[in-house]
């Protein structure tokens, strides 16, 4: 439904955006992951019609969505934009900053449904607040409230999780996953929205999203769904995007008890939950370091002087000064292009 083709966009000698082509459908949620700059909300306010692009189109069914230099108003009316900052009005309540954005309806209408945005956004209890005497995860949850207000056929959310707590996330979490499937019909009467939200948290964008786009300065270097992107990763940076990864040479393979490879110079990727703790395995090591993380624990284990890998463990009786032996299948060595 949104289609962007070729699109790029420089600031001076900076390519924030290069070749950029993607599409969003109805129902969809997408999610961008990127580092700090590498083009995240340049890209998605070339998307929304905010920005100019240099070079490449963008279409909302089929129609094109036009840059600020080719309209009256910033903006194309049925895509939705929640930016970083969430730029709420300061000085009226949580409840009439949503009720903004329904300004041109009938008042019994706007009442109504900005009483079921405060329910869907969980923001009854403070919704007499102004901004300021709220939350940044009550903030947050006003502006996605405000954008999907009205029905819009795609929203484009930069960081809506950064800034949040563990339950502040999830509710935004589900909160999103509702209006994207079109669950809530109150929201979203017919189709689902499209939606794309970027972050810099690979695990949210596994965990919702049905496809991720990974930016690397400027150009979408992988987009894919997130079993894919996780276990193909294109490159070594992709495969960081999604999750810690152990990044070794071709040449130090044999000391991890895999088979030697011609080019001692490529690099190979091992995810830390792919290495095994096992007395029986062929590689030994000394533990260096031990992070308890809730539900695994991280351990750092040096194999030999140009080796140090971290493995996942749910094994809890393991110290640092250890030596621990480790297995690990051939067959979960990432290749990259
Ligand atoms: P991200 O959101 O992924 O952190 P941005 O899209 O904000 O990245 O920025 C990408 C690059 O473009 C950065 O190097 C940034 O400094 C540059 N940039 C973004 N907006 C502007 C602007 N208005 N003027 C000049 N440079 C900009
Ligand atoms: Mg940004």
């Amino acid at each position: 439904m949104l289609t962007a083709h070729n699109l790029t966009r420089s600031f001076d000698d900076l390519t924030a955006v290069r070749n950029v082509t993607l599409s969003l459908a109805a129902g969809q949620l997408v999610a961008l992951v990127g580092a700090s700059g590498s083009g995240k909300s340049t890209l998605l306010n070339l998307l929304a019609g905010l920005l100019d692009a240099d070079k490449g189109t963008i279409a909302l069914n089929g129609q094109p969505v036009a840059g600020p230099k080719d309209r009256l108003v910033a903006g194309h009316p049925q895509i939705r934009v929640v930016h970083q900052e969430y730029q709420l009005m300061p000085n009226v309540s949580i409840r009439d900053n949503i009720a903004y954005a329904l300004r041109y309806y009938e008042r019994a209408y706007r009442d109504q449904r900005v009483n079921e945005l405060l329910r869907l956004c969980r923001l009854e209890a403070v919704q007499h607040h102004k901004p300021r005497e709220t939350s940044g995860g009550e903030k947050q949850r006003t502006a996605i409230a405000r954008a999907i207000a009205e029905p819009a056929r795609v929203l484009l959310l930069d960081e809506p999780f950064s800034h949040l707590d563990l339950p502040n996330r999830l509710l935004i979490r589900d909160v999103l996953i509702d209006l994207v499937r079109g669950t809530d019909s109150a929201t979203n009467p017919g189709s689902g929205t499209a939606c794309l939200f970027v972050t810099h948290d690979a695990s949210d964008a596994l965990s919702i999203s049905d496809q991720i786009g990974l930016l690397q300065r400027g150009r979408l270097i992988q987009l894919d769904t997130p079993r894919r992107v996780y276990s193909q990763p294109k490159n070594a940076y992709a495969a960081s995007l999604t999750g810690p990864i152990n990044l070794i040479r071709g040449k130090h393979l044999p000391a991890l008890g895999l088979p030697a490879v011609t080019n001692g110079d490529t690099e190979y990727g091992i995810r830390p939950e792919h290495i095994q703790i096992d007395p029986t395995g062929p590689v030994s090591g000394r533990v260096e370091g031990v992070f308890f993380q809730g539900r695994d624990t991280e351990l750092l284990v040096r194999i030999n002087r140009f080796v140090c890998l971290r493995v996942l463990t749910s094994q809890p009786d393991v110290a640092v000064g250890d030596e621990i032996r480790l297995r690990i299948v051939a067959k979960n060595l990432l290749t990259f292009s």
